[in-house]
């Protein structure tokens, strides 16, 4: 009979391991509360259609398993390189969702059971298994795997979830007026630490007058205005920006990711409790990055078939 695996998150480390579990012949559902997979891997459109990478900017694959995935996916045209004006010279070859980040979490969720807008709410260890409880349903599962960033993981699991901590990041999403000779800024002071040109990036529309910058505040700066409103944040960031490219601002909206960059101290791959069949994945438990979500829940699949 077949096992019901539940998985919670369809970022980037629950739709692997929901890809891995589907190529073994399983039938994995994977919740997210999100309108669309991807979570911290994904793109906004604004009022007027115009598509931001807001979180993720780009991925490596320095691994091999990763850079196999890579090639099948830029066959697929999912994803392309990405050489920017600007950017340190000595870095791994850089990727980018084509015609934008979100596109590779839809192309991994395109063949499998993945519910969007499915707050999951509480889990419930019985002796059958897990009573996953949403805002509007419920579902019963053999095995759970918590795809989630560690405080909201903590938040469902209680004392069954290994610790981690997470810096935040406010995102803006920028509208200049046209020029600049750089497609990425790094900075190791002042209020961002990143800021890169969409239209830099492969496969990307552009609109003649404008051009669509994302900026990254540090940790520091993030932390230090955690609760300020966005438009006061989108404000900051944007006239930071437009100085340092002698630009000037067109428009601008700011976005808060509360568990951005997690510390990772020590790579596990997963966390696995065997007697409660419970796997934890996500970035925060191998590498702060997309390509740390992607082994960490490639890693999950593997410990899942060793469980059964
Ligand atoms: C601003 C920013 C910039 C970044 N830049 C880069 C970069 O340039 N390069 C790079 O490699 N990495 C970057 N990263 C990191 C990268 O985005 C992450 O490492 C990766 O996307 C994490 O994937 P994940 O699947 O582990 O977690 P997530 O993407 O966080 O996925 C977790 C999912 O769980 C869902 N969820 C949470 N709670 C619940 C619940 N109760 N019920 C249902 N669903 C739930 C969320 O909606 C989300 O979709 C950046 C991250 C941020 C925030």
């Amino acid at each position: 009979m077949q096992r019901r695996v539940v998985i919670v998150g369809a970022g980037l480390a629950g739709l692997t391991c929901a890809q891995e579990l589907a190529a073994l012949g399983h039938a994995p559902l994977v919740l997210d509360k999100g309108r669309r997979p991807g979570g911290r891997s994904c793109s906004r459109k604004d009022e007027d259609g115009r598509t931001f990478d807001h979180g993720a900017q780009f991925f490596t694959a320095r691994d091999p398993w990763t850079a196999t995935r890579v090639a099948e996916w830029h066959e697929a045209g999912v994803v392309a390189p990405w050489q920017p004006r600007g950017a340190h010279a000595d870095h791994p070859e850089w990727w980018v969702g084509t015609p934008c980040m979100g596109a590779l979490a839809e192309h991994l969720a395109r063949e499998l059971d993945v519910r969007c807008s499915t707050h999951v709410t509480a889990v419930t260890k019985n002796e059958a298994g897990w009573h996953v409880e949403t805002r509007d349903s419920s579902f019963e599962a053999d095995t759970l795997v918590m795809a989630i960033p560690a405080p909201q993981a903590a938040a469902l699991l209680g004392e069954l979830a290994p610790t981690g901590d997470t810096d935040a990041c406010w995102a803006a999403m920028v509208r200049l007026s046209e020029g600049g000779a750089v497609d990425v800024l790094e900075r190791k002071e002042g209020p961002f630490s990143w800021a890169a040109r969409e239209a830099s990036k492969p496969g990307r529309s552009t609109r003649p007058g404008e051009d669509l910058w994302t900026v990254h505040a540090s940790a520091e700066w993030s932390q230090a205005h955690l609760e300020q409103p966005a438009e006061r944040v989108a404000h900051e960031l944007s006239a930071a920006l437009a100085d340092a490219l002698s630009q000037s601002v067109l428009g601008a909206q700011a976005h808060r990711w509360r568990y951005a960059k997690p510390r990772v101290d020590t790579p596990v791959g997963c966390h696995v409790d065997a007697d409660a069949k419970l796997i934890v994945c996500g970035d925060w438990l191998q590498s702060p990055r997309v390509e740390g979500a992607l082994t960490s829940g490639r890693a999950a699949a593997q410990r899942w078939a060793e469980l059964r």
